[in-house]
């Protein structure tokens, strides 16, 4: 993309509405424009992170063998009244009356629509195990949205949902998601700490949140912090074997680790002092089971090996897909910007033009503009009429972790220079070595010559 012919709309003063780094970051680095309290449209630059983070949950599940699908935003009330749910929701749901003056809602969550299509559609314990999950927008109308995408009425989420014949075998989706959810967050360059959680209104007694420790999180944490050392890394899983799933779950959550809803002062002073972590963190997932919450109610059963008829064991499991934009912000950034992980960036590598206009200054940064789209790479090329201070502020600002700097005295030299944005250090290089740095970053086959 030519930034000249792109929609980018930098804002130079902080923006008084924005009290974390996230949100100010967002709405100058032009990604999001409220549009009302809590309410957001995201601009090319956010969609465009928002869509590589959704990508990556959409792997991740179907490497763990869960199925996508979608459904809609708006919901009758009679399902929720079946479960219980339409009184119980409260102030946070979103009514709606339709003209045939039928009851609706804007779904802030999917677990009966969900259950509803299962009883409609499985009815024998071969088809399971099951889980079918959506990325889809959800609405909650929180009482004090705020922090920008980080606590939105309406949100991006992804939500999954297991149907299983008994108990182990939910528990075993469990853990299933528990592992692929570490695999997700790590993907995008997150530590997110599985920590055991309250079940709040979906109910069911197993749950952990997936916490992102940063200053600025709503929730208070308190953990062991030999946690915070582990990695998942690039283990082979097979996430059909119930023991191997079983051991992550056990080495993730052997250490201490909780919110403050299921805190305990005394367990928590049995670690040694210098391990004791008071902090505060962004949940950025969580996962329940809740077995027969829902099938029961609902009648969402299957005919057992016996010919019995029984409820199936459920859990439900989600990620805050638009959340995590403003998480990954809050754990990456320095007082220029943004500083995006690799998996996540909205473009591979940014290039600079120092004097646009330069017959060779254009037409090398033309040719690596060309070089890395053709590896398949989407680069940005900044071809403003700009000095190079405008240019280099505007680069950090978007935070891509790359930058490659033409200008027309590196180039008599037949140098670029290959900068981080990370580490702040650059490096001169003939433009094809930059070339092929970056292909190796991004795990492409690095160019030929
Ligand atoms: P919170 O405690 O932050 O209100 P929750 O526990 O009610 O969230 P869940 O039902 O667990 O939320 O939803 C799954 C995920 O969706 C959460 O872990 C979070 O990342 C995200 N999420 C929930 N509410 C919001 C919101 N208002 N804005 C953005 N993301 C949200
Ligand atoms: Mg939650």
């Amino acid at each position: 993309m030519r930034l000249t012919r792109y929609f980018l709309p930098v804002l130079k003063e902080n923006p008084a509405e924005a009290q974390i780094v996230s949100h100010r970051y967002m709405l100058r680095a032009g990604m999001i424009k409220q549009q009302a309290a809590g309410i957001y449209s995201w601009l090319p630059m956010g969609f465009r992170v928002l869509k590589r983070i959704e990508q990556i949950v959409h792997e991740e599940q179907i490497r763990a063998g869960h199925i996508p699908m979608l459904m809609p935003t708006l919901q009758p009330a009679d399902l929720w009244r079946e479960s219980g749910r339409y009184d119980d929701y409260g102030e946070e749901m979103l009514r709606i009356t339709d003209r045939h003056k039928r009851d609706m809602l804007y779904g802030p969550t999917n677990e009966e629509m969900i259950t509803d299509i299962f009883r409609a559609h499985v009815n024998s314990y071969k088809d399971l195990p099951l889980t079918l999950y959506h990325i889809q927008w959800k609405f909650r109308d929180e009482i004090r949205p705020r922090f920008g995408v980080m606590r939105g009425r309406e949100f991006y989420m992804k939500d999954g949902y297991n149907f299983d014949l008994t108990k182990e075998d939910a528990l075993h989706a469990y853990n299933r998601h528990l592992v692929s959810y570490l695999r997700t967050y790590e993907r995008m360059g997150l530590q997110a700490i599985p920590m055991r959680a309250d079940s709040g209104p979906i109910g069911g007694d197993d749950t952990h949140e997936f916490l992102v420790l940063a200053a600025t999180g709503e929730s208070e944490v308190f953990y062991d912090s030999e946690i915070t050392d582990l990695k998942f890394g690039n283990r082979e899983i097979d996430y059909d074997d119930h023991a191997a799933c079983r051991a992550v779950l056990e080495e993730f959550t052997s250490r201490y680790a909780r919110t403050d809803e299921t805190h305990d002062e005394a367990v928590f002073n049995q670690i040694p002092e210098a391990r004791r972590r008071v902090a505060r963190g962004i949940e950025v997932g969580q996962i329940f089971y809740f077995g027969t919450k829902y099938s029961e109610p609902m009648g969402a059963t299957v005919v057992n090996d016996k010919g019995e008829r029984v409820p199936v064991h459920m859990g439900s499991h989600g990620i805050g897909v638009s959340r995590l934009v403003g998480a990954i912000i809050e754990a990456s950034h320095d007082e220029k910007g943004i500083i995006w992980p690799e998996g996540v960036t909205p473009f591979h590598c940014g290039i600079v033009n120092l004097k646009q206009g330069d017959t060779e200054a254009d037409a090398a940064c033309d040719a690596i503009y060309r070089s890395l789209t053709a590896l398949g790479l989407d680069p940005l090329y900044d071809d403003r009429d700009e000095r190079a201070g405008a240019k280099f502020a505007t680069m950090d600002l978007i935070g891509l972790p790359w930058r490659i700097t033409v200008g027309p005295r590196g180039l008599k030299n037949g140098v670029v220079e290959l900068t981080s944005r990370r580490t702040g250090e650059s490096e001169e290089l003939p433009p094809e070595q930059a070339i092929a740095r970056i292909a190796a970053i991004y795990g492409k086959a690095a160019a030929e010559s």
